[in-house]
């Protein structure tokens, strides 16, 4: 099984996708994730691309078209691909259709979370997460332990992301509306939309994933 998780910035489509790698053994393929890696292995692309990132516009859809096939021909997909943060353009859905196509594989799903704008502010601004393992915590209501340690591995190296604060999220949000939103009128048409809310907790966000994809 292949879905993509499609949301604003903030809708939460990190944590659900670690919680079906988790049950399902499916492959978490997330573009921003991967972004990261490239900016810390120091790659002329990387470079470019953090300077994008902590904006909070789009990186080129070459360059995210161009890791994602790299990714998906090293892969063996075991359970099935999560798509995290991809595809984000039009030009992006058409590509993953084509590699998707070539791969012999299908789309099974769709999964648009939907969050109103201000939670998405709120929690994003009191956002931080594990360099380690990506365990997210919330100031508000799921505080770093008092001892600084990741409740999930241990390390205590847990940051906040530069492109976390409340400029470049503004530019995320007009990012999202201007060029991602179209995917869901793009997706409905095409009968792979699910949409689910992406304001109830975790597990029942959870919940409703799993309902839809049944
Ligand atoms: P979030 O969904 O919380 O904004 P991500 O980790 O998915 O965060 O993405 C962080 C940044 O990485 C984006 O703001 C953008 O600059 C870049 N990025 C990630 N995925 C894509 C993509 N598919 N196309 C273009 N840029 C991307
Ligand atoms: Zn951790």
């Amino acid at each position: 099984m292949n879905i993509i998780l499609l949301g604003p910035p903030g809708a939460g489509k990190g944590t659900q996708a670690r919680k079906l790698v988790e049950e399902r053994n499916m492959v978490q393929l997330s573009t921003g994730d991967m972004l990261r890696e490239a900016r810390r292995n120091g790659t002329e692309m990387g470079k470019k691309a953090g300077e994008i990132m902590d904006r909070g516009d789009l990186v080129s859809d070459d360059v995210v078209i161009g890791i994602i096939r790299e990714q998906l021909e090293q892969d063996n997909g075991a359970g099935g691909y999560i798509f995290d943060g991809f595809p984000r353009t039009l030009a992006q859905a058409e590509a993953l259709g084509r590699l998707l196509i070539d791969m012999g594989e299908n789309l099974d799903a769709v999964i648009e979370m939907q969050v109103d704008d201000d939670a998405l502010v709120g929690r994003i601004t009191a956002r931080s997460s594990c360099k380690a393992c990506g365990e997210v915590y919330n100031d508000i209501t799921k505080p770093i332990p008092a001892d600084g340690k990741c409740v999930n591995c241990g390390s205590d190296d847990i940051i906040r992301r530069p492109d976390d604060n409340e400029e470049s999220l503004r530019t995320r949000l007009f990012a999202y509306y201007k060029q991602t939103s179209p995917l869901v009128g793009y997706y409905y048409a095409k009968g792979d939309l699910k949409a689910v809310d992406g304001l109830a907790n975790m597990d029942e966000v959870a919940a409703s994933i799993a309902k839809a994809l049944r």
